[in-house]
């Protein structure tokens, strides 16, 4: 029996999961938070137990990974007896540029990658190698396996990913479209073909990653053709905080309006804009549906603005592929908001989808939302990027 301990780490946090992989059960799961802050904590929830809460100052990455060990192995609130159990660990790696298009076993060559793609992902690389050589220290010998989220898009034709930009900025510094999200649009993807009972060799699906963060992905046969996410994770649909696409002009526009910087005006873009911009509510989709329920015309324009933009990419994705055999939904917004799903729907009656109304109330699991008699199947799967990071980490030791 295996067990893989699989690890995401932000620039302050560290998430993991243990999974047995033969059951794929979930053995424990948690969160360390504020690293390199004041107050750090960990949160452990051990399948079964009671959730266990270390308060406990956490310098670096290091001390995170040593306090989730403990945790794993503690005598009361733990899941195994000895670190021993653990026979390999899996990471969510943000970049790798152009360099990996699979999952690999960690080595000097692959640490060097990601490390040559840190401008590419300032936020996530440096903490994802950080991780990495934590694990690599607190257990020795133990395989790792990095997961990238710029795989799956590697599959991209050439004129897919290509900005219509001097060619040289490519040539020298790798500018092109990546797309991110990857492990949940393959897991979704794959799961959409066996789900639906599609032809494996050349069905076209799009899966809509709609959550905080937002992306949509068209694939042929397993393999992303395109996905809206670009260099970094703001191209493509309106999201929680981010703006989705722009003119990049309106940065020039911003800057000379308000003396701000390029830098201050991309954070914006990242942080202070998508429905939390539009709606000047709340980031979080539940919330601005409950102001536009209550009259909130901000609120309403946010959703309708990010409905529209769904709607639109994936108008975009048919015709790229010439058509559309299954549409998947996932991540918060897809698996859960029943009528964004409808809304999204209802602009699509021109490619013969019948929804299933009844079918469409249901959450949280692999669901048929299409009638028999739609044209394109349209269903819901639930994301699991661990589960899909432990599935490629077993694969690869
Ligand atoms: P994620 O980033 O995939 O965790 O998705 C988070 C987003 O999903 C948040 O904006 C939530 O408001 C949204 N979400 C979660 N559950 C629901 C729900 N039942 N209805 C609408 N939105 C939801």
């Amino acid at each position: 029996m295996m067990k893989v301990l699989v690890i995401n780490c932000g620039s302050s946090s560290l998430k993991y999961q243990l999974i047995d992989s033969q059951t794929e059960e979930v053995l424990a799961k948690g969160l360390c938070e504020r690293i390199g802050i004041d107050g750090s904590k960990l949160t452990h929830k051990p399948t079964g137990k009671e959730d266990y809460v270390v308060e406990s100052p956490m310098k670096d990455h290091q001390i995170a990974v040593k306090l989730v060990l403990d945790a794993l192995t503690d005598k009361d609130h733990g899941v195994i007896t000895d670190i021993k159990e653990i026979s390999a660990v899996g990471h969510r790696v943000l970049h790798a540029g152009q360099v990996y298009s699979d999952s690999i076993v960690v080595n000097e060559d692959v640490k060097r990658v990601i490390r040559e793609c840190f401008d590419l992902g300032p936020l996530h690389n440096p903490a994802n190698l950080i991780g990495i050589e934590a694990c690599e220290a607190a257990m020795p010998g133990v395989p790792q396996v990095a997961v990238f989220d710029t795989a799956f898009g590697q599959s991209m034709p050439k004129k897919a990913y290509l900005y219509a930009i001097p060619y040289e900025y490519y040539e020298k510094y790798g500018i092109r479209r990546y797309g991110f999200h990857g492990t949940s649009h393959s897991f979704v993807s794959k799961e959409t073909i066996k789900f639906a009972n599609l032809n494996p060799e050349n069905c076209k699906v799009i899966v809509c990653h709609l959550g905080n963060g937002a992306s949509i992905s068209a694939s042929i046969g397993g393999k992303c053709v395109d996905t809206s996410m670009g260099l970094t994770p703001l191209e493509g649909l309106i999201m929680g905080t981010r703006s989705g696409d722009v003119d990049p002009a309106v940065v020039q526009y911003i800057c000379n309006k308000e003396n701000k910087t390029v830098d201050e005006v991309l954070n914006i873009l990242n942080k202070k804009s998508g429905v939390l911009g539009i709606s000047g509510v709340s980031s979080d989709f539940r919330d601005v549906t409950k102001a536009e329920n209550e009259g909130n015309e901000r609120a309403k324009a946010a959703n309708e603005a990010f409905i529209y933009r769904v709607i639109k990419y994936i108008g975009a994705y048919v015709a790229a592929m010439n058509g559309v055999d299954a549409i998947a939904f996932t991540a918060g917004v897809g698996e859960n908001d029943v009528n964004a799903r409808e809304k999204i729907l209802s602009g699509l009656t021109y490619l013969g989808i019948e929804v299933d109304h009844e079918a469409n109330k249901k959450r949280g699991e692999n669901t048929m939302i299409s009638t028999p008699a739609s044209k394109v199947k349209v269903c819901v799967i639930p994301t699991n990027e661990e589960l899909a990071i432990a599935r490629e980490t077993v694969a690869l030791v």
